[in-house]
């Protein structure tokens, strides 16, 4: 008797099984064929809900740490100028939230120095290892400071900042850090 209750339980476990596997299978067919209407349809639902959105992604986000890693980095990829663009885009907006959040956003890289000092280390390190003259071109001007100098472009003696032409000879320019990223800008753009 036992022997075919077993049996039994089986053939339903694989009838299930089965059945299951239809469904995805019929799911992924759809899927297929209706592409474009359900991306449409979702994202307009992202428009429309874009709280619950936001908050349901942060959920998951928070749930699944590995998985948004690698969606995260996948979606990168797949869209390698994005900040670049962004930034682009909204230059100004940017520019003025930093400025609004200076020292917030002190404070969140106070913290994150303290909580990531083993791994900067590591960074430094690995920096060293792969570009020794450019780090040691950023070292001796941090140890030097630039005190008593000006911006070479509006000559203001705040947030200086040196930019390298050549590293090897620790040539540059004495620049402000607005001016600085003026510079770096007009290459990117370039
Ligand atoms: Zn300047």
């Amino acid at each position: 008797m036992r022997g075919k209750s077993t049996n039994l339980i089986n053939f339903f476990k694989i009838l299930i099984i089965m059945v299951t596997l239809e469904i995805s299978d019929y799911n992924k067919e759809y899927y297929k064929e209706n592409k474009e209407k359900i991306k449409e349809r979702s994202r307009r639902w992202v428009g429309e809900n874009r709280e619950r959105h936001n908050q349901r992604n942060k959920e998951w986000r928070l749930k699944n740490p590995e998985k948004a890693k690698r969606s995260r980095e996948r979606w990168e990829k797949k869209n390698k100028d994005y900040k670049k663009k962004y930034y682009l885009k909204n230059r100004d907006k940017i520019l003025e939230s930093r400025e609004q959040n200076k020292e917030v956003i002190r404070e969140r890289w106070k913290k994150y120095y303290k909580e990531n000092k083993g791994i900067l280390y590591q960074k430094k390190k690995e920096d060293y290892k792969n570009h020794p003259e450019k780090y040691l071109a950023r070292n001796y001007t941090y140890k030097h400071k630039l005190r008593g100098k000006f911006c070479a472009d509006c000559k203001s003696s705040e947030n200086l900042e040196f930019h390298h032409i050549n590293y090897e000879e620790n040539e540059g320019l004495t620049l402000c850090m607005k001016c600085h990223k003026k510079l770096e800008r007009l290459k990117n753009e370039e």
